[in-house]
């Protein structure tokens, strides 16, 4: 059951919280539902889950169409030409990556007179196949996205490499918890997923993307 699999997350975070001192109201649980029903979203949403994460314009299109009382996150690679579309469903992007794309998404924002909230996707490892900012691309980001007046830069998102052990995620998370405390202590940070979201939390997440322990069960 979906509900069930919401409330044993919820007690995950609220875990990762007391350990680290936190209220676990300051921590966002987006479900990720890529691949996932309509059915299986409006169940996530009766059992609370105000979010959901998506990685394809379309799909997330055909389910925006159900209208329901929820927001909807971009957390996968966006491609330029899907952008005029993006920007009518979505919340928050949180995985923008080029400034050639957040300059169209600033673009195509302009054109509905929408302020589309965003965050950086920042390569926080070395693994060639990720899409990502580097690190040391980030101040200059900053300071060109400062110019556009139709995107808000809410804070970074990062996705850790699989692993099997959670706590080899953590430097990955304190990487993009560095970074954010030199370029901008205000920003909300994106980290943690299904195998990883605990370590995440006590690095600073105020942002987890959950997908299979919500849908599927604890794995
Ligand atoms: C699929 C996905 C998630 C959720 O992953 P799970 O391991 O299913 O929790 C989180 N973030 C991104 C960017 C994803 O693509």
């Amino acid at each position: 059951m979906i509900r069930d699999n919401v409330l044993e997350v919820r007690r995950g975070i609220e875990s990762a919280c007391f350990k680290a001192k936190r209220d676990p109201d300051t921590v966002k649980l987006v479900a990720v539902s890529k691949n996932r029903s309509i059915e299986e979203i409006k169940e996530a949403s009766l059992a609370g889950i105000t979010a959901f994460g998506e990685n394809r314009v379309q799909e997330a299109l055909s389910k925006y169409e159900a209208k329901l009382p929820i927001q909807w996150h971009m957390v996968g690679h966006l491609q330029t030409n899907k952008v005029k579309e993006a920007v009518k469903i979505f919340d928050l992007i949180q995985s923008v990556d080029s400034l050639r794309l957040a300059q169209e998404i600033d673009k195509q924002a302009a054109g509905i007179n929408k302020i589309q909230e965003i965050l950086l996707e920042v390569k926080t490892s070395a693994e060639k196949t990720k899409f990502g900012l580097p690190p040391d691309e980030l101040p200059g980001f900053l300071k060109a996205a400062r110019e556009l007046k139709n995107i808000s830069v809410q804070g970074l998102m990062t996705i850790a490499p699989l692993v099997d052990d959670p706590q080899e995620a953590r430097p990955y998370f304190r990487i993009l918890k560095e970074l954010k405390n030199r370029v901008d202590p205000e920003f909300i940070l994106s980290m943690g997923m299904t195998g990883d979201f605990q370590v995440a939390i006590e690095e600073g997440a105020d942002i987890v993307r959950v997908g299979r322990a919500i849908f599927e069960g604890k794995i």
